[in-house]
């Protein structure tokens, strides 16, 4: 996705230990023209799925996951990382260790949004261990649906989260992938390699 690709090379910052910020237009501030373009792309990847319902983790996924969302005139569900207060017998929990924050989150959703055979999207911002793309998947098979496919903004290819989901049997649509981070420049996966 050209729009996506430009927006990384000109506004991404490469930190320590593979971890790009994209925070003018993704993590922080966020650009509602990429956002809006992301979920057409993403809607036009998954097109001839059957998906009735989009589900995203906090906070970073929700942008792209509502503009898909509403591309497909579905609802978007996102899992919550904070304990909500309501009883724990009515919510899925899952267990994620974050790459960026070296820490193990509980992630939530209420049983009441995910009903048996839907067919559900995940939409993330980043995929790069596979961690949080597979606790979402966990948990809508806890509640009986099955996930259509598993839609990633950026993907940094060097590490193991695509191939991963691929073999656990999901289809993974990336929208640009970073072969390297090193020495601060950002490399992408060619087309030809995909
Ligand atoms: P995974 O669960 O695939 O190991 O990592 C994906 C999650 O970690 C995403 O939800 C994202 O929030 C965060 N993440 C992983 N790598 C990066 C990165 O390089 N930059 C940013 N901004 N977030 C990342």
């Amino acid at each position: 996705m050209e729009l996506l690709r430009r927006k990384v090379i000109d506004e991404g910052i490469v930190l320590g230990q593979g971890v790009l910020k994209v925070d003018s237009f993704l993590n922080h501030q966020m650009d509602p023209v990429l956002m809006r373009e992301i979920g057409r792309e993403f809607t036009r990847r998954f097109n001839g799925e059957e998906i009735t319902k989009v589900l995203t983790i906090e906070s970073s996924g929700i942008a792209p996951g509502i503009m898909t969302a509403l591309e497909l005139d579905v609802p978007l569900i996102f899992a919550r990382k904070q304990k909500s207060l309501t009883l724990t017998e009515d919510i899925y929990v899952e267990k994620v260790y974050s790459f960026t924050k070296k820490e193990t989150n509980e992630i939530t959703v209420s049983k009441k949004f995910i009903a048996p055979g839907e067919r559900v999207l995940i939409v993330d911002d980043f995929l790069a261990n596979g961690e949080a793309a597979f606790g979402l998947a966990r948990i809508v098979e806890q509640a009986g649906g099955s996930v259509a496919g598993i839609g990633i903004v950026i993907e940094k290819s060097f590490q193991p989260g695509h191939r991963l989901l691929q073999e656990a049997g999901y289809r993974v649509e990336s929208l640009v992938r970073i072969a390297s981070l090193t020495e601060g420049q950002i490399a992408f996966v060619e087309d030809d390699e995909v």
